[in-house]
């Protein structure tokens, strides 16, 4: 597997999924998957109400049922794991580093190395092994983002009039 396919299509259109399931392609999945994203912005860090103002999207894809505890449990552990890497890098930081008289800007820039050093293998983990479905949205658009590349194919025709060319 190498990343997950991007579909765009443009924000106000609704979008048609094909019946299958996305991660197997069974036929008739009998249970649906959904995924909620929103638009973020950078100056949320500066101004965190304006989480409450980025626009929100909602959709439902279906699955079958062992697929979609799969996918459950994947979404977990990565977040799990984005987790696991900023409580490496403060245990790092304390035990070897803040003894230490180091300073600040060199401070900085080690806390940052440390934190890169543990988050990279989890975004790797994300970008090579990406889940079945998920949403980004963007200015005007919403990405559709699925693991199954046959699938993504079907969903690009079933939403031809909505497609936007990726950016
Ligand atoms: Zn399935």
């Amino acid at each position: 597997m190498g990343g997950a396919i991007e579909v765009r299509l443009r924000d106000d259109a609704v979008p048609v999924f094909p019946a299958a399931c996305c991660v197997c392609l069974a036929e008739r999945p009998g249970d649906r998957h959904i995924v909620k994203a929103r638009r973020a912005s950078y100056w949320e860090v500066l101004m965190p109400w304006l989480w409450f103002t980025g626009k929100r999207v909602r959709h439902e894809v279906a699955m079958c049922p062992a697929c979609r505890r799969r996918e459950i449990w994947r979404r977990r552990w990565q977040w799990l794991g984005f987790g696991v890497a900023i409580a490496a890098t403060l245990v790092v930081w304390q035990q070897c580093f803040e003894p230490s008289r180091l300073p600040r800007a060199v401070r900085r820039l080690v806390q940052l190395g440390l934190f890169l050093a543990f988050a990279l293998p989890v975004g790797f983990w994300f970008v090579f092994w990406p889940l079945a479905f998920d949403l980004t949205v963007g200015d005007g658009y919403v990405a559709f983002e699925f693991a199954n590349a046959e699938y993504a194919a079907r969903f690009r025709r079933a939403n031809d009039g909505a497609l936007l060319p990726r950016a």
